[in-house]
């Protein structure tokens, strides 16, 4: 077996990995004189030298991100087994049709994969690496997909990691095909409906995978409503709620992209849909100036106003004041579906920004749904960081 650099963790630091957790803090490492090479396997000992798992390293807050508990090498045989697991999980879960073939495949630590996503879009995997170890792996993981997916299934492989990687000298991760790449068809099915996901320059890995079942639930409220879809993004929701029968369906983004892509995958699903129209424009400006009662159905999805614990305080009064002036605008009897997909930021403390919005407003409100992230962005119970996506769905009188 090839031989990975040692670290070894001070006196009682080793009860997280014990738990499983699968993160190393840099206080935890006793320093060595030479330490291991950006991304390079380690095996994680405990102070008294008992193996603890091995995992790739890298500088930084979380100095090493465990891939197994077991002692074994991180090879493509590694790979193709968590692959194969993540495969099977996503067709149990249905995922696969022909209606339908859009999900995530390897979430990360949900994957036992931690600096690893893998979306795939028909045909096409989009690879993101966030850690410098799955940058280093990329060839195994590649060559391992390969040999684990279903011909048929896989034509195409984008890697798309430069806005994700940490910039560090001698990392050359260029977004770029690693196969195929001729004659790709850039259209995904979800639940029948069809997107146009633009992987070479959109948000994430080009499209809201974790969005599909909460717009499903939309559909299912949409009939003879009048929905407003603010940060649309793709106009995912928005899609939705026309084959749902809302009867008027506007959407906002801040991004003049963004709208031109809803629109895009508006024509795509419905041709000329008169019932539509975007607006590229601020949100919290859009919902200050439309006239009160205009809208009954209203989603709130917009970006994570806290990308860390410092701006915890200040996310959630933003969360509170769109969640207010939505209150504030909605129809009687009115549905909000409202988001936040902030990792920092709590159910409860969510829940509680979207409480004090109501009570401000002096509305009634019910909770009809509380909503998560679908079950290919799996939660490791052991990594309780890897739930972010929480939404609410409201009736408000
Ligand atoms: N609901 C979408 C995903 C939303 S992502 C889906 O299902 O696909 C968040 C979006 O909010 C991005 O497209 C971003 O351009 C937009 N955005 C960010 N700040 C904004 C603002 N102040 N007003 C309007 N849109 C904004």
């Amino acid at each position: 077996m090839k031989m990975y650099q040692e670290i070894v963790l001070k006196p009682k630091k080793d009860e997280s990995l014990r738990r499983f957790h699968p993160w190393v803090f840099s206080g935890a490492i006793v320093p060595t004189a030479v330490m291991p090479a950006e991304g390079e396997v380690v095996r994680v000992l405990a102070a008294d030298g008992s193996f603890l798992g091995v995992g790739h390293y890298q500088a930084g807050s979380i100095s090493v991100r465990i891939l197994s508990f077991r002692d074994e090498p991180i090879d493509r045989s590694f790979y193709r087994t968590a692959l194969t697991c993540a495969y099977r999980l996503r067709r149990q879960l249905q995922l696969v049709r022909s209606d339908q073939n859009t999900y995530r495949l390897v979430h990360g630590e949900g994957d036992y994969l931690p600096g690893l996503i893998i979306d795939m879009y028909g045909d096409t995997a989009v690879i993101q690496a966030h850690s410098v170890g799955m940058h280093r792996d990329l060839e195994q993981i590649t060559s391992a997909l390969k040999e684990v997916m279903p011909s048929g299934e896989l034509k195409h492989i984008f890697y798309k990691s430069e806005g994700t990687l940490p910039f560090k000298a001698g990392l050359a991760a260029e977004d770029g095909y690693l196969w195929g790449g001729e004659e790709v068809e850039a259209i995904a099915l979800e639940n029948g409906l069809r997107f146009h996901i633009d992987w070479l320059k959109g948000q994430k890995t080009g499209f809201f995978v974790d969005q599909r079942e909460n717009r499903k639930l939309l559909e299912q409220y949409a009939a003879g409503r009048r929905v407003l879809n603010m940060f649309c993004y793709t106009g995912g929701f928005s899609v939705y709620a026309l084959r749902g029968g809302a009867v008027r369906v506007d959407s906002v983004d801040s991004s003049s992209r963004a709208v031109s892509l809803t629109n895009r995958n508006i024509v795509l699903n419905f041709g000329e849909e008169p019932r539509h129209n975007a607006f590229a424009e601020d949100a919290f400006r859009f919902l200050k100036e439309i006239p009160e009662g205009k809208y009954d159905l209203i989603v709130l999805d917009p970006p994570a106003f806290a990308k860390h614990r410092g701006a915890v305080n200040h996310a959630l009064q933003g969360y509170k004041k769109l969640n207010l002036s939505a209150f504030g605008k909605i129809a009687p009897g009115g549905i909000l579906f409202t988001f936040s997909c902030s990792q920092v930021i709590t159910r409860e403390q969510f829940r509680l920004a979207v409480f004090s919005a109501a009570a401000i407003s002096g509305r009634k409100v019910r909770i009809l749904h509380q909503l998560t992230q679908p079950a290919d962005h799996p939660i490791n119970i052991y990594h309780p960081e890897g739930e972010y996506l929480k939404g609410l769905v409201l009736q408000v009188e």
